[in-house]
């Protein structure tokens, strides 16, 4: 790394100094990646088995805010919420792609800053940066990642193979990110309107960190395949429970039972939701940015899941017929719908 703490301009480096400068710490961890970054394209070798690709793309002004994202964060999360979608076809990541396009305002420091934290991900998810492409932008930055992954071919699970009386499960705990969001963005407006303040974030680390470090679920297709249970469909949660369980049924051609009761919510996520007068529910049905793990399985497979702490039954599949409903801790039955954050601003009850 350079040793100035000061700012050295991009344009010291040039496009190719900085490629270099980069990504100089580079190293090939998979015997997939024939030929990572240097030539005109990366070579990789799954010998057979299939490969899935997602690519995802990050904008400064619409996906993060750099007045209270620092660029490691931004890196790791960049990362990790694109081997998600890896996990999320019950498959493992291996090889990455990273392009950026910077402006000016930028320098060599800050893309270190920004590399440093790729590269810790790539690390924990043992995963290669095999290329990428470097180039100026007159606003913002703007990250493109495409993670590259293999599976089996029996093993990759889609969205659209869920059944009606499959149970509905999911990872984790939902709508902290979202929670951790709004505390930042207060903390945010504090700041800008007396500069002087210091972010009041004490004891609020979790909701804090499942926004800024977001953990891609590398465990969880390694768990399944130890417990012997291929899910029957499965997707990502990064916008929203309700959203992503309306994509399960439109894919599927199924309807869905969702109990508000089971859906599983970090104590500290509650209490904050509270102080915010928001619905701690409909932060886990539309807030998103989770990165946890929605899946239907058999009910055969129930014994087998059953006592894992790290997984939570929220409903069952129906059919398409009965529609795609939240039922309620009061017992009633609403349509589930995906509001996106319109609905999170509507105080609850
Ligand atoms: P080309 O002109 O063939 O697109 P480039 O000069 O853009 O090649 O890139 C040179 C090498 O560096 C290629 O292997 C490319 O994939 C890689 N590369 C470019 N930008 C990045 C980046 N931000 N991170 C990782 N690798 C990169
Ligand atoms: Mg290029």
């Amino acid at each position: 790394m350079l040793e100035n703490t000061d700012r050295t301009e991009l344009s010291t480096l040039g496009e190719f100094g900085l490629i270099k400068h980069l990504t100089q710490f580079v190293e090939i961890k998979n015997e997939s990646t024939l030929k990572g970054i240097g030539d005109d394209a990366a070579v990789i070798d799954y010998k057979g088995k299939q490969m899935v690709v997602s690519t995802d793309m990050l904008v400064e002004g619409v996906h993060f805010d750099l007045a209270y994202m620092p660029l490691k964060h931004l890196g790791y999360k960049a990362i990790s919420v694109n081997v998600s979608d890896i996990y999320a076809m019950n498959a493992m990541p291996k090889q990455v792609t990273i392009s950026l396009a910077i402006s000016s305002r930028f320098s060599v420091e800050a893309m270190e800053e920004l590399y440093a934290g790729m590269m810790l991900a790539c690390a924990k998810h043992k995963v290669d940066i095999v290329g990428g492409d470097t180039t100026s932008s007159k606003s913002g930055l703007v990250i493109s990642i495409t993670a590259i992954g293999e599976a089996d071919a029996d093993k990759i699970v889609y969205r659209s193979t869920a059944k009606e009386g499959d149970l509905l499960c999911v990872t984790g705990d939902l709508g902290a990110a979202y929670v951790g969001l709004q505390l930042l963005e207060r903390e945010k407006q504090i700041f800008l309107e007396s500069p002087g303040v210091q972010p009041d974030l004490e004891g609020n680390d979790y909701i804090i960190e499942r926004q800024l470090k977001p953990e891609a679920r590398k465990d969880i297709p390694v768990l399944l395949e130890k417990l012997e249970v291929k899910p029957t469909a499965m997707i990502d949660v990064s916008d929203g429970l309700a959203s992503e369980i309306l994509h399960l049924c439109t894919d599927s051609d199924t309807g869905c039972n969702l109990y508000e009761e089971k859906i599983p919510i970090d104590p500290s996520a509650y209490n904050t939701a509270r102080e915010f007068n928001l619905d701690p529910t409909v932060c886990a049905l539309n807030g998103g940015e989770d990165y946890e793990l929605l899946f239907t399985i058999d009910q055969a497979d129930f014994p087998k899941i059953k006592a894992n702490p790290d997984i939570t039954v929220i409903g069952h599949m129906t059919n398409k017929k009965d529609g795609v409903n939240l039922i309620t801790k009061g017992g009633t039955q609403h349509p589930l719908t995906a509001q996106g954050w319109d609905a999170l601003l509507k105080k609850p009850e």
